[in-house]
């Protein structure tokens, strides 16, 4: 039988090697990993604590080694909650586990019965693992983050699973009522198996926080932080993606390129800061009329691009001035403006590139034509136009 010392040895090594890969994520900000580096943190000195104490604990020494991993249990569970987004810490936990530790020190120093000492431990680390294990099971559904999550799951009920177990041979007489630190089939069941959940518990959860690293990474690739709209490259590739597949289908696309009035004005009279303002507004303006199979994104400065789906150029020219409109209606700390914009549809043998360079023409036809207009690509209908009724030049409110 191996012995005790050496896998309380290896159970210190496999928790310290998760504090130095969790701690490594600590400075991503990501919320739960620090609760979860601590928590681990704890468990190798709880475990460090009966290695130095050995067999024959006193009292204080018992009661600390359980104070510390009931409290490290919990950590892991604050830290699970924290990284989905939940409140942390809860009142109820916090003062359930100040009344286990009374109560062990009740039947360490006032009535010792290590019997009901270890139906308490064991029911404390039952609860930690079966949170922890609930917590991401619920959070599996997505694709990418399932298998770290299942992994989590698997690994914490396996252990409270061996728990359960120990409730029923201490209640049944099963068990002999020794210390962690003496050779006993037991001690190398409960040991072996945290040597192996503990690492598994964390290896998901540092799975977990690269998967949000990289979800985050994704997001700044193909977000435009301040607009919310996708940034050039991401709407490109989408935008060329999408006509491939409905090309295949037979299906009509029109590209609409925007460009903000006079916006260099705005700047000008009201600062940079009000620019970006006005700038996300216009966004969330044109945004909010879009249909969900179109996409937006964010050319650069203060141009965008409108990719509708399924609209001809005349569905297009219409849908761009109910655009148009809803900007000029829309402000940002009581300064307005309005947008031109150039608008032509993708032929089937067309390229999206060409079809932008088309409708980028037709904006400067609507920006000579006194903006606050939309205009169709001038090689394929000139004659049509939706502008304002008066065009107006954007004079900052
Ligand atoms: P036009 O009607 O001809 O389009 O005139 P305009 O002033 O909008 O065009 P111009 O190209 O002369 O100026 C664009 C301005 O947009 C200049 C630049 O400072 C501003 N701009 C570009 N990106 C940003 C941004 O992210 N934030 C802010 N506040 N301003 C920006
Ligand atoms: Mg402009
Ligand atoms: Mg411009």
């Amino acid at each position: 039988m191996p012995s005790a010392v050496a896998l309380l040895g290896t159970l210190i090594v496999s928790c310290l090697i998760s504090v130095a890969v969790l701690g490594s994520l600590a400075r991503t900000g990501l919320p739960g990993v620090i609760r979860w580096c601590l928590g681990y943190a704890l468990l190798a000195a709880a475990s460090c604590w009966i290695l130095i104490a050995g067999a024959q604990g006193r009292a204080i020494t018992i009661v600390g080694v359980s104070f510390a991993t009931l409290s490290a249990v919990l950590l892991l569970v604050q830290g699970t909650r924290g990284f989905f987004g939940m409140q942390p810490v809860r009142r109820d936990e916090c003062v359930a586990l100040l009344v286990v530790c009374a109560a062990l020190a009740y039947f360490t120093c006032v009535s010792p019965n290590i019997g009901a000492r270890g139906v308490l431990i064991s029911l404390g680390l039952i609860y930690g693992r079966i949170v922890v294990g609930a917590l991401a099971l619920r959070h599996a559904s997505g694709e990418r983050t399932r298998y770290a999550c299942r992994l989590i799951a698997v690994s914490a009920w396996l252990g409270a699973l061996v728990y359960f177990a120990r409730i029923a041979a201490i209640a049944s007489g099963k068990m002999p009522t020794l210390s962690f630190i003496q050779p006993s089939p037991w001690n190398v069941v409960l040991m072996g198996l945290a040597i192996v959940t503990l690492p598994c518990m964390s290896t998901g959860m540092v799975m977990l926080a690269h998967e949000r690293i990289l979800q985050r990474m994704e997001k700044l690739a193909t977000v435009d932080e301040l607009t919310g709209a996708l940034t050039r490259r991401a709407f490109m590739e989408r935008a060329n993606a999408l006509l491939d597949a409905v090309r295949a289908r037979g299906g009509s696309f029109s590209i609409a390129i925007l460009d903000i009035d006079k916006f260099k004005a705005v700047n000008d009279s009201f600062g940079h800061a009000v620019g970006d303002r006005l700038l996300a507004q216009v966004s969330s303006a044109v945004s909010a009329q879009l249909r969900a199979g179109d996409l937006f994104g964010r050319l650069g400065g203060e141009e965008f691009a409108v990719l509708f789906a399924q609209a001809d150029k005349h569905d297009a020219l219409r849908m761009t001035n109910e655009l148009r409109a809803a900007v000029e209606r829309s402000s940002a700390h009581g300064v307005s403006c309005t947008l031109s914009a150039g608008v032509d549809a993708i032929g089937a043998h067309d390229t999206l590139e060409s079809a932008i360079v088309r409708a980028d023409a037709a904006l400067y036809v609507a920006k000579a034509s006194g903006r606050n207009c939309v205009t169709l690509a001038p090689q394929t209908d000139v004659a049509d136009a939706a502008c304002a009724a008066e065009p107006r030049r954007a004079e900052p409110a």
